[in-house]
């Protein structure tokens, strides 16, 4: 998948390279090769156009890290642009507010419907829910026998009513029973077509309707190739999906539709479908793909690494102020900035294992708290960030602040404490580390 692209890219970059930067003229031979290799890929024409032009815009207004070549830059660039195309970071399945997990499945026929639930509900018993199969596909008895086999190598229980009730109805008890049995997941598994059509489109919603589920997920066959991002918009226009399973993704697609889902739908891929078996069923990460598409993952994290340092290198700086009388409230702020950089610093948190919601909340806390101060440091005037003492002494200033940034003057009187206490640590830190002969170390 995606072979032809970073073989091309491999040629092109060569003028980048030459060049020592990245410029208008020299980025447009590696544009046209990624725009030819992602059209090549079946990604759909508009969203190679928008690609193109979010990733030019973002190369020549990329500041340029320290020790990398142009050419490693634009690959980053590249990367991060199929990330966020990807919809950046992985998706979750939506969390009830009470009662089970409702996910109903849509998609044209054979695409992989049945083959997804059975998948999903594995995916889930084997997180510990208590999860019921439900089998709407009315319209041929063979389907509800799949689904029925399916459910029990998984040793999953399948609700069905035969093909004599209508659809909605059959998902309407089936929630019903998962409601009054404490079921945690129930997954709808539904009829598709051939291809779209109103008739289908009707009995989704009716169906939809009836369950009001947490999670709508759209099946595509990653085959699809150029049609996906109209099926795609065609499915979301008429039941509003909040995510797509990939399947297929084993075989020998092109892969083009992972691209244009996210674009199309404003909705993530949740998951991808690698194979027939049960087991296959993985949770789709942007970053992971991208990297797969670009083929040069060894640069990406090469890239990442300098950017790492050059973080480093800042954050060390810092330090070395802080222990000194001259931090002041410029720091202060440059110092929550590095830390809130890479987005917010619960998304930062929440990222690493075993942090929990109750961190979360806690989190939140302290963003909140370094909002408050940010805007009351942005009250200052420059000669009062530079002297952090002159506000110590001093009350009209602090009136002034507060009124300034709508704060009051306990919260101001509070900011002033809280870093002088930091500041007088950081140097006491210090003057330990020095008599140690450790402040080298830090620094
Ligand atoms: P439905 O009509 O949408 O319910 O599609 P099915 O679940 O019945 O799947 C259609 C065919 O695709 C079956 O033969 C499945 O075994 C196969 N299939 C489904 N998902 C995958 C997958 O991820 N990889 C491969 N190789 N085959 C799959
Ligand atoms: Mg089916």
């Amino acid at each position: 998948m995606f072979d032809g692209l970073s073989r091309s890219l491999e040629k092109a970059w060569d003028s980048v390279r030459r060049d020592g930067k990245l410029t208008a003229e020299n980025v447009k031979e590696p544009m046209r090769e990624i725009r030819r290799a992602l059209l090549e890929a079946d990604v759909s024409l508009p969203v190679v156009r928008r690609f193109v032009k979010k990733v030019e815009e973002a190369a020549l207004g990329e500041r340029v890290v320290k020790g990398l070549s142009p050419d490693q830059k634009l690959v980053k660039v590249v990367y991060e642009e199929l990330k966020t195309l990807m919809g950046g970071q992985q998706a979750e399945l939506v969390q009830p507010k009470y009662g089970p997990s409702v996910i109903l499945m849509a998609g044209l026929q054979g695409t992989g419907k049945t083959t997804a639930a059975g998948k999903l509900a594995l995916h889930l018993k084997k997180k510990g829910l208590k999860v019921l199969l439900v089998a709407t596909d009315v319209y041929r008895p063979a389907a509800i026998d799949q689904l029925v086999t399916l459910g029990s190598r998984i040793e999953v229980p399948v609700f069905e009513l035969g093909t004599d009730v209508k659809p909605p109805e059959i998902a309407r008890q089936g929630l019903e029973k998962a409601k009054q049995e404490e079921y945690d997941a129930v997954i709808v598994d539904t009829a598709g077509r051939l291809q779209i059509d109103e008739r289908l489109m009707e009995e989704l919603r009716e169906t939809k309707a009836a369950v009001n589920p947490t999670d709508t997920l759209l099946v595509v066959d990653a085959m699809t190739g150029q049609e996906a991002a109209g099926l795609v918009k065609a499915f979301n226009d008429a039941v509003d999906i909040t995510g797509a399973v990939l399947t297929k993704m084993d075989g020998d697609s092109r892969g083009g539709a992972a691209l244009s889902i996210k674009e199309v739908s404003g909705r993530p891929i949740k998951f991808v479908g690698t194979g027939e078996k049960m087991e296959a069923l993985e949770p789709f990460y942007p970053e992971r793909m991208a990297s797969r598409i670009l083929g040069m993952g060894d640069v990406v994290s090469l890239v990442e690494k300098a950017e790492d340092a050059i973080q480093a290198e800042e954050a060390a700086e810092l330090t070395k102020k802080m222990m000194t009388a001259k931090f002041d409230f410029n720091d202060f702020l440059k110092q929550y900035k590095t830390v809130t950089g890479m987005g917010n610093l619960s998304t930062l948190v929440k990222m690493l294992p075993g942090m929990n919601k109750v961190n979360e909340k806690q989190l939140a806390e302290v963003e909140r708290k370094y909002k408050t101060y940010e805007s009351m440091i942005q009250s200052m005037t420059k000669q009062e960030r530079e002297q952090p003492e002159l506000l110590a002494k001093n009350p009209s200033r602090r009136r002034r602040i507060a009124r300034g940034s709508g704060r009051t003057e306990e919260q101001v009187a509070e900011l002033i404490g809280m870093f002088t206490s930091m500041r007088a640590q950081m140097q006491t830190l210090s003057r330990m580390m020095a008599l140690s002969g450790g402040a080298q170390g830090m620094a």
